[in-house]
């Protein structure tokens, strides 16, 4: 094939693409031309490198704006939020979230540690064609509250690293979070598909505003701190080049859970973190719920109603009770309610303790080289 012919072809699947991605947005999936065109695609008439660098090239360049599986309806995101001078609540949670504190690292391998020669550092990045109207964006809430800027002092006085590392909030164009290409990435999608999921799930409607606006901030904060651990795991996998066994999603989940046991409040109360990891487990029982309750069988081709069970993943529902043996396990007097209450069932609950404190001894374990991690929390 020349190069005109397939410069075309090129053109015309980006262009096709595009509206498939629009038709798969609206519902409208039966299009007459779709599948033809994803016949010849799949004879190979246009390889998958070819096609995928090609409409990689156009989306990064700002000359295709799709937004479309990361997209959703923020008007009810109002920030910076109405003065509300009844509640307690403030918008800024970073005093009672605190990450912890970089530990002793008695008993490891302070001396035999590598050289630090590298920081993590945090960067934004909106999209030129973002559709979110400035003063109610992800980009200027993140900025102004300072949700990850605020870890970087942490996860620099535990981590030591052969080289800098970028982690980047930025507009993906999907609703995600991902370690990628030497670079830890949030997506400003993934902060409004769980303030989206809260208000699907939780919504008061006697109180709207005021609700969502806190309580779901709140919610949205310690998920997105969760996921941020959760991708920080991968990056120190591949960097340290940790030996791994199972799946590394699963490792990735139990060091975020171990690091979220960690966080202390201003005073060193460590009941602050097993909560916030409860309402990560909440957020994993909702998306569960959602996709169990609100979708037919005959939609699977519907994200939220999709159970990807060959994933890497643990499904969502398996997320939500090992984060709540990892919490009941962390400290099971104090959260005995977990499993008298019908949250975690008797025969999950019974072993946790034990899970977690292997987790805990592994993690230590796998990173005395190159990390000092806070003391253990009791
Ligand atoms: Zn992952």
């Amino acid at each position: 094939m020349n190069n005109t012919i397939l410069g075309l072809v090129l053109v015309a699947t980006v262009f096709l693409l595009g509206n498939y991605f629009a038709y798969a947005q609206t519902g409208e999936q039966n299009s007459p031309w779709i599948k033809p065109f994803f016949e010849d695609y799949a004879t190979g008439k246009v390889s998958d490198s070819q096609m995928l660098d090609y409409i990689s090239r156009l989306i990064r360049n700002g000359d295709v704006p799709v937004f479309t599986h990361g997209f959703h309806d923020n008007s009810a995101f109002i920030y910076p939020p109405e003065p509300d001078d009844d509640s307690d609540l403030t918008i800024n949670t970073i005093s009672w979230i605190d990450p912890g504190y970089a530990g002793t690292g008695d008993a490891y391998n302070v001396g035999n540690m590598i050289e630090d020669r590298g920081d993590f550092y945090h960067t934004y990045d909106e999209h030129p064609n973002s559709p979110y109207p400035k003063h109610s964006s992800a980009d200027t809430y993140l900025r102004d509250s300072k949700l990850f800027e605020s870890k970087m002092d942490f996860i620099n006085a535990a981590f030591r690293l052969p080289h800098d590392i970028e982690i980047s909030a930025e507009e993906c164009e999907v609703e995600n979070a991902f370690w990628r290409n030497g670079r830890i990435v949030i997506c400003y999608e993934l902060f409004y598909g769980i303030l989206n999921d809260y208000q699907h799930h939780n919504f008061d409607q006697s109180t709207p505003q005021r609700i969502y606006l806190h309580d779901g901030l709140d919610y949205a904060n310690t998920v997105l701190y969760f996921i941020f651990y959760h991708e920080l795991a991968h990056a120190l996998i591949d960097v340290y080049d940790l030996p791994i066994t199972g799946l590394e999603e699963n490792a990735a989940d139990q060091f975020a859970a171990l690091i979220m046991t960690y966080t202390v409040d201003e005073d060193g109360n460590q009941i602050v973190g097993r909560n916030m990891l409860k309402t990560v487990g909440s957020y994993y029982f909702d998306r569960h719920r959602y996709s169990t309750e609100n979708c037919p069988v005959s939609s699977p081709t519907i994200h939220a109603c999709f159970h990807p069970y060959w994933d890497t993943h643990a499904v969502d529902i398996q997320r939500h009770y090992n984060l709540l043996c990892y919490v009941y396990g962390s400290d099971p007097q104090n959260n005995q309610n977990l499993v008298d209450l019908g949250y975690l069932p008797q025969d999950r609950a019974r072993g946790c303790e034990h899970e977690y404190k292997r987790i805990d001894e592994s993690w230590r374990v796998l990173l005395k080289n190159y990390a000092i991690l806070p003391d253990r929390t009791s």
